[in-house]
């Protein structure tokens, strides 16, 4: 790996820069800046601005009418996308379903979907785990028995992000119960407005609804709605969660976070001086800035390994998990008791409009403690930090 400083790829964050400056609409970005989510017609005019560019499917190759770029220039996308507001795009079918169909997809798959991913118009959601069925994902249970030109869907799965505004999922289902668990696992895309899928929301810490239990109750699905063969559904998932582990971080993430407590620096005083004065603050923040370095020097590593297809990315994508989750956890704690008694305000629902009366440091305060609360997932989220140790180990002692 490279660490000189790398000038193509600093040209390229002045032009994703520049464009930003150029064409992000002040009101699709406002949303964001308060964190509050954007809706789906707002997702659709970003998604239509970024297509316009050319930019409308950042993570998928040339022949795919992708972006095509590296990984470094992905991540440096994110970056600048994260620090302005900008809405971000369907990840779950830009990052993680458009390369499943572009690999494995039927033509007639492609033709019904990829178009509905670059528009906008279709959003999804991942139907993977099950309870009792997370970290060992191979044992769930959902079954899906054929029954002429269908499937017929029984089960449930849990934690199902946004599943109440997805008009699609992908799922994962048990076509056969006699084979060794993985073998008997397929994969079905599912339109969510088939009859027998209910939603039930779960309101999480944070006070938000992001999540769900989502039920299936003989959902008939055309047997057409099959990625690859049937029984191929743990290779494909196989290929879906081994993409990008130099994002494993939430680097922009984290580079947001450290420019708010920045901001709050020199925004918020405490007894007659503002807070970057106070000796454990500034050392404080200064520790966030080395561990972010730090962890910005291991993506690069990372992403010039991926670039080189090195089988040890998926384990430093791990480490990059847990080192990036951790201060991620850290990095909004600290920003929720820097508010002081401001930070105890919790605003319990930030994808609601904006709250009818100004609240007290509004501009730097607001949907903190959500994020604080949040971010309590990102462990868990994504791999918890114990499988992710497992699969350092593993790799590390050739187990
Ligand atoms: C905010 C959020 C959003 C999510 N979104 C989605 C989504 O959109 N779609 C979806 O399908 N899923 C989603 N998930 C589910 C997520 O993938 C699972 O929560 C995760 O895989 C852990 O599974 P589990 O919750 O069943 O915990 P379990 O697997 O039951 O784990 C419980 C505890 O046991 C530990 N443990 C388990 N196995 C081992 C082991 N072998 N060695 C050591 N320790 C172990 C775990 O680390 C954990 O501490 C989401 C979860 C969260 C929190």
């Amino acid at each position: 790996m490279d660490f000189q400083r790398d000038l193509g790829l600093e040209a390229f964050r002045e032009q994703v820069r520049a464009f930003l400056r150029e064409n992000l609409p002040e009101d699709l970005s406002g949303r964001i800046r308060i964190g509050t989510r954007s809706p789906k017609s707002e997702l659709k005019r970003w998604q239509r601005i970024l297509n316009e560019k050319g930019w409308g499917a950042p993570y998928w190759a040339k022949e795919h009418g992708g972006t095509g770029w590296s990984v470094m220039q992905r991540l440096v996308f994110d970056e600048e996308c994260t620090a302005v507001g900008a809405p971000s795009q369907d990840t779950g079918a830009q990052k993680l379903l458009g390369p499943v169909l572009n690999a494995f997809g039927s033509p007639a798959q492609k033709a019904e979907h990829l178009a509905h991913i670059f528009s906008g118009e279709r959003q999804w959601c991942q139907g993977f785990s099950e309870p009792g069925s997370g970290s060992d994902l191979a044992s769930l249970r959902t079954r899906a028995e054929r029954d002429g030109d269908h499937y017929v869907v029984n089960g449930q799965k849990i934690w199902t992000s946004y599943a109440h505004r997805a008009d699609w999922i992908f799922l994962l289902v048990r076509t056969d119960t006699e084979v060794k668990k993985q073998a008997g696992i397929s994969f079905l895309l599912v339109d969510m407005k088939t009859p027998g899928i209910t939603v039930r929301p779960i309101v999480s810490i944070d006070g938000c609804h992001h999540l769900n239990e989502t039920f299936f109750d003989n959902v008939r699905v055309p047997v057409g709605n099959l990625v690859g063969a049937e029984g191929e559904g743990w290779k494909i998932t196989k290929f879906l969660l081994n993409n990008e582990h130099a994002t494993a971080a939430d680097l922009p993430m984290l580079r947001r976070y450290l420019a708010q407590i920045r901001a709050l620096a020199m925004r918020r005083n405490q007894g007659g001086s503002a807070l970057l004065e106070r000796h454990e603050f500034a050392l404080q923040l200064a520790r966030f800035e080395a561990e972010l370095a730090a962890i910005a020097t291991l993506v690069q590593r990372v992403a010039a390994m991926e670039e080189d297809h090195s089988p040890a990315a998926h384990a430093m994508g791990s480490i990059l998990k847990i080192r990036g989750t951790e201060l991620l956890q850290k990095m909004t704690c600290f920003l929720s008791e820097s508010l002081g008694d401001y930070g105890a305000i919790a605003y319990p629902t930030p994808q609601e409009e904006e709250a009818a009366d100004p609240l007290p440091m509004q501009d730097v305060g607001r949907g903190v403690t959500n994020e604080m609360f949040f971010r309590r997932a990102s462990t868990i989220y994504g791999g918890t930090s114990e499988v992710q140790r497992s699969i350092i180990a593993k790799t590390m002692f050739q187990l």
